[in-house]
């Protein structure tokens, strides 16, 4: 994976582990030669993210929508910024340019950014690793409500499988590299394509 988009929070939160994860894992991108794909904030998280792979001279890609652009919420220091017309532009753009995605802890435009990717990948749109970084049990009751959604018959476990959750960034990019999607996913791919 060259390029891994990452989706966090534009707060901070109110625990240090979350932000001490963002920087493990800005640099575990600079030294590892992976480029940071993100929303192109330069605040919470985001800003932790993007701050530590650009002072260890890592890549970082910026998309963001023109509206937020214009705020005093863009970073100013990074690679490449690219600025779209709309925010669903920019989810386009970040899928053409990523191998893979991961989201560390964040709100709703966390969640909906990787819900989206997941859909994706369970319309067979997409067939890329897709991974959550479980700090501190962060994504405990999320991942709970995927097994209710999966009891309840709403969502498939091999799609649910599709998620990957580790609590180490080691752990979760080597998963990442090794994931191999569902064949069921591919015969759809064939169909929509
Ligand atoms: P949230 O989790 O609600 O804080 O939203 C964070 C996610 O939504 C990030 O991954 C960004 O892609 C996007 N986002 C939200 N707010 C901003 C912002 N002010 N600037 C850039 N991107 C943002």
């Amino acid at each position: 994976m060259k390029k891994i988009a990452v989706f966090c929070g534009s707060s901070l939160g109110f625990n240090e582990v979350y932000k001490n994860d963002a920087v493990k894992l800005g640099n575990y991108f600079a030294e590892n030669n992976i480029g940071l794909v993100y929303g192109g904030g330069k605040i919470g998280m985001m800003g932790i993210l993007a701050d530590t792979i650009i002072e260890k001279k890592g890549e970082v890609i910026g998309v963001i929508p023109g509206l937020l652009k214009h705020a005093e919420v863009a970073h100013t220091n990074i690679t490449e910024m690219i600025v779209t017309k709309t925010m669903s532009k920019r989810k386009v753009k970040i899928s053409k340019l990523v191998d893979g995605y991961i989201a560390l802890p964040g709100g709703f435009g966390t969640l909906d950014e990787i819900f989206e990717a997941l859909t994706l990948n369970q319309l067979g749109i997409e067939q890329k690793p897709i991974g959550i970084l479980n700090t501190n049990c962060f994504f405990n009751h999320l991942i709970k409500q995927l097994d209710v959604m999966v009891t309840e018959g709403y969502l498939k476990q091999s799609n649910k499988e599709m998620l990957i959750i580790s609590d180490s960034i080691e752990n979760l990019i080597s998963k990442m590299f090794s994931y191999k999607a569902p064949e069921i996913t591919k015969v759809i791919n064939k169909v929509v394509s």
